[in-house]
């Protein structure tokens, strides 16, 4: 197929009268110029963004823990709300549940997403008949959106530093080495001739996984993506302190070789040190700003990051905001809290901040996600959307303006079409080839949340 662009971002920047021609979902070329056979796109075409960090369970109760339970609220009260609500989700839930959250990540403008998945038995930590029955839940969920999916099984082991055992509401997560390598290699053959999915491993935590266990699991998987959380609550950082006599980032990359495979999700405290050493790696941070500030975690220290030529993306985590446009605003306005200035995330050659932030957290999150994704060049995946220039907040604008007001400007979603591998997902921002996608999830979350 072909499509004639007006206005498209490339990768040195925006273009006018661009044909690109789509084989097998990928982009095989880029003229100058319209052709005739080519589906004219007026609107204002950007690549898709990249979603890092999905629980997608967790869309089940966003909004429901924004009330004070007891003084000292916090993130840990949150996860044993949390807790509380897996006891009743079945596989047949859960793929309706991450069916309707990536479509609506789609129609927001990720065309991509790296799934955390840490949910693998039923309640009481009984295992299903296939131990791989909520991955495949998850990923079936995907593949009915038709959003790119990077499926990370998760390894759970303890509850917290000193091997201390797991709790009773950690029962769905646990796994053995052994059985976390049977689930991997399972998953592994199953979907190694899918194009649409891809599988990476997550040692959930330094608190969840013992130092000798990440260094068997790094062991064993040689080549292939590794996701981590890391050093998102101060707790988190003196527990490790306590235990190890290092902070959580400089005490990873002392214990394994953290490399450009590795994804750090939050890395929210970090000293100046840590983030050199971190940048110097090439893995990428996994930023959740919106999590991060309903959970209270802090502020990640971009400054220092960027300084030393970090890599970051974006995730939706806990997913109580689905917006790559709402998540890239608080990013920015995190830091000018902080610093008391404007325009903090721009550089040299990209000074529009908007720009900037869509292009690098597409880009660089791609990295870990879906290499094929994040930039609009022969050879990449046509994986893009259009943006409303004729909405009040986009119209009169041009180029770099789209992006800066998309993000600072816009209170709508911007998003109108969404093609993934080449094939529309969404048009004039209606989902296609979809059916009850939205009358399928209240069914369960009704009887989910009666329950919970
Ligand atoms: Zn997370």
């Amino acid at each position: 197929m072909k499509i004639y662009a007006k206005n498209i971002l490339l990768e040195a920047g925006w273009a006018k009268n661009q044909t690109l021609t789509i084989n097998d979902g990928i982009i095989s070329a880029i003229q100058d110029g319209q052709d005739p056979d080519a589906e004219v796109i007026e609107r204002p075409i950007i690549p898709g963004m990249v979603n890092l960090h999905s629980h997608s369970f967790q869309k089940a109760f966003a909004g429901l823990t924004e009330f004070r339970a007891n003084q000292e609220d916090s993130f840990w009260s949150w996860r044993d709300a949390m807790y509380r609500l897996l006891q009743s989700v079945t596989p047949d839930d859960l793929k309706i549940i991450a069916r309707y959250l990536y479509c609506e990540m789609l129609t927001q403008g990720y065309t991509s997403c790296a799934e955390f998945h840490y949910l693998h038995h039923q309640a009481h930590g009984e295992p299903y008949a296939d131990q791989a029955a909520n991955s495949h839940a998850v990923i079936q969920g995907a593949l009915d959106a038709g959003i790119y999916l990077r499926h990370c099984p998760v390894f759970y082991h303890y509850s917290g530093f000193g091997k201390l055992a797991a709790e009773a509401g950690q029962r769905p997560f646990y796994n053995t080495i052994e059985s976390f390598q049977s689930l991997v290699e399972s998953l592994f053959s199953h979907y190694q001739n899918n194009s649409e999915v891809s599988i990476g491993i997550a040692p959930h935590s330094l608190r969840a996984v013992s130092k000798e266990q990440l260094q068997q699991l790094t062991q064993w998987w040689q080549t292939g993506p590794i996701h981590i959380h890391i050093a998102e609550q101060m707790r988190e950082v003196e527990d490790c302190r306590a235990f190890y006599q290092q902070r959580p980032v400089e005490f990873l990359l002392d214990t394994v070789a953290v490399d450009e495979r590795w994804c750090l999700v939050h890395a929210t405290h970090m000293t100046a040190q840590e983030c050199q050493n971190f940048a110097a790696t090439g893995a990428v941070a996994g930023l959740c700003p919106e999590t991060e500030a309903n959970l209270g975690d802090g502020v990640f220290p971009a400054s220092d990051f960027l300084s030393a030529n970090g890599q970051w993306g974006i995730g939706s985590d806990s997913h109580i905001c689905i917006s790559p446009w709402r998540e890239l605003r608080t990013l920015e306005y995190s830091q000018r809290f902080v610093r008391q200035r404007r325009n903090i995330l721009a550089s040299e050659s990209l000074k529009h901040v908007g720009r900037y932030l869509w292009q690098t957290a597409a880009q660089q999150g791609a990295q870990v996600v879906n290499r094929a994704s994040g930039v609009l060049a022969v050879g990449r995946r046509a994986d893009l959307i259009t943006l409303d220039n004729t909405c009040s907040e986009l119209c009169a604008r041009e180029d770099d303006q789209w992006l800066d007001s998309a993000i600072f400007a816009c209170n709508d979603n911007p998003v109108v079409d969404v093609m993934v591998a080449g094939k529309w997902r969404v048009n004039n921002r209606q989902l296609l080839q979809q059916d009850n996608v939205a009358a399928d999830y209240q069914k369960v979350l009704a009887r989910l949340l009666r329950q919970h």
